[in-house]
């Protein structure tokens, strides 16, 4: 599965988005190590906190299926169910990323398929605080 491939499931889960507040809207796609893919759609609520995040809808949709062991995600966002911007996981995702993923887990983001940028968890979530913390 390359990049490309992760970042258009990533987009095509978007359609299934549902953000009737902020009408952005963002599709994930999480790589497991043995090829299956997870999507994963952001989930508004009228109660705003009550939403949930693409790349957490993904993951958690991953280990309700018995899946922990992952290599990359996609992150296709945009206005109006069209990708078109470059999202990064919030706080959130990414401590959720680090509970599962190690440092050089893949994420991927973009404007487009053929705009796409690549960084680890790693780099956006350095000095993280972990499962070791609590041993
Ligand atoms: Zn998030």
């Amino acid at each position: 599965m390359t990049k490309k491939q992760l970042f258009a499931a990533a987009a095509e889960a978007l359609k299934n988005s549902y953000a009737p507040y902020s009408g952005y809207n963002v599709g994930a796609a999480l790589l497991c190590s043995d090829g299956t893919v997870y999507t994963g759609v952001n989930v508004e609520n009228a109660s705003f906190p009550a939403g949930c995040c693409a790349e957490r809808t993904a993951v958690f949709s991953a280990v309700a299926d018995g899946h922990r062991d992952f290599t990359a995600i996609a992150i296709a966002a945009g206005k109006g169910g069209v990708a078109g911007d470059s999202a990064f996981p919030c706080g959130i995702c990414r401590q959720v990323l680090s509970e599962f993923c190690d440092s050089d887990f893949k994420i991927y983001t973009g404007k487009s398929i053929d705009e796409i940028s690549e960084f680890t968890l790693g780099e956006l979530l350095p000095y993280s605080f972990g499962s070791a913390n609590l041993r």
